[in-house]
């Protein structure tokens, strides 16, 4: 068996590491004489998985004392709706930075529950920048400010924490999450589906400030206010457990790795090297202000586009896996998460260059 570099968005590859302790545990966990996926969520056993994982995560990324850390479901397209369901009880105006798809779909979302001022837009420059801190609209008395750190489809992030004052600032951080170090004190939620860099889906994380917490709009239903969730240790109901327990594993990993620090620094080394095999050919283009270039998303075209299923097959041949772009950009997009090992750049740099050598 041989496994293959695989560059999907989403889901996309875990550690073969993590992937092989599942296996050995897969079929008796621990000496329990079940899987995980048979444990009761309220049993001694998963309590310590859930608790431990918890934990790891918690000082992964330092997270304070007055942040509740919830394990949920319903992916982050549910906390587009639960974010203004929850904070939005009195006061209905937020603001929203527009710069991308997700960005677009969550504005979408919370237009049926509140008032939505876009405080900044990239979309006339179809989503290749980001809004400088001087460039935000902000109404100063918004319930919220939210934002998109990371664009998935367009590869473009934000090279900083924009400034909200008072106003909590609520983060999309669902293909960013866990690539570097963040100051969790800067925000009021954050919030990811598992599928990108945490574990397998099924799984959305949500770190909700305290105070932000049991303020749920008239009418939310239980599943989506976050009081539910946090009053319950997030098992009001039965909970994702596989999933829970595999993200664990991936903490555990990244723990082992060096933790946060040691991944940005890893993470950097791999888009570096991409973005600069793309910049130095005449062959191969990225349409990103280079101060906003995604770290996880590099997404980039052929001089061609009539290569682009040549290309495709090719890479796929030497196993180098799901480079498609998405249908919207078109082109190829490399999904570079923390479980893309540095060997799977060397190899996918290599191609390229072979390619546009015998293409170009
Ligand atoms: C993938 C993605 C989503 C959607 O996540 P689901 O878990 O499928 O709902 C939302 N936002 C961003 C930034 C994403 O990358």
């Amino acid at each position: 068996m041989s496994r293959v570099f695989n560059f999907s968005a989403g889901p996309a590859m875990l550690p073969e590491a993590v992937l092989q302790q599942a296996q050995t545990e897969l079929v008796d966990w621990r000496g329990a004489g079940m899987s995980v996926m048979e444990m009761s969520h309220r049993g001694k056993e998963f309590m310590s998985i859930a608790e431990q994982a918890e934990a790891d995560l918690r000082q992964l990324l330092a997270v304070p004392e007055n942040y509740k850390v919830l394990f949920l479901q319903g992916g982050a397209s549910s906390q587009f709706a639960m974010v203004p369901m929850n904070l939005t009880r009195d006061n209905k105006r937020v603001d929203y930075l527009n710069t991308g798809s997700w960005s677009k779909k969550a504005i979408a979302e919370a237009k049926r529950y509140a008032d939505v001022n876009i405080a900044a837009t990239t979309e006339a420059g179809k989503f290749t920048s980001t809004p400088a801190q001087s460039e935000l609209n902000l109404s100063g008395d918004a319930a919220y400010v939210h934002y998109t750190p990371n664009e998935t489809i367009q590869g473009v992030e934000f090279p900083y924490v924009p400034e909200t004052g008072d106003v909590p600032l609520i983060a999309d951080f669902s293909s960013t999450i866990l690539s570097r170090p963040i100051d969790v004190s800067r925000y009021g939620i954050i919030y990811a589906g598992a599928q990108k860099n945490i574990g397998p889906a099924g799984l959305t994380l949500a770190i909700v400030r305290e105070d932000l917490i049991g303020n749920a709009v008239d009418g939310a239903p239980v599943m989506f206010q976050y009081a539910t969730h946090s009053e319950n240790g997030s098992m009001y109901n039965t909970p994702p457990t596989y999933g829970w327990y595999l993200a664990g594993l991936v903490f555990k990993w990244l723990l082992d790795k060096g933790g946060l620090g040691a991944m940005a620094e890893i993470n950097q080394r791999k888009a570096q090297a991409l973005y600069s095999t793309i910049d130095n050919s005449g062959f191969y283009a990225n349409p990103i202000a280079v101060e906003s270039r995604s770290w996880m998303n590099v997404p980039f075209t052929l001089a061609d586009s009539e290569l682009d299923a040549k290309f495709l097959q090719e890479a796929g041949a030497v196993g180098l896996k799901t480079l498609k772009g998405h249908r919207s950009v078109g082109g190829m997009r490399a999904s570079i998460y923390n479980a893309m090992p540095e060997e799977g750049i060397k190899v996918l740099i290599d191609f390229m260059q072979e390619f546009e050598r015998v293409n170009g």
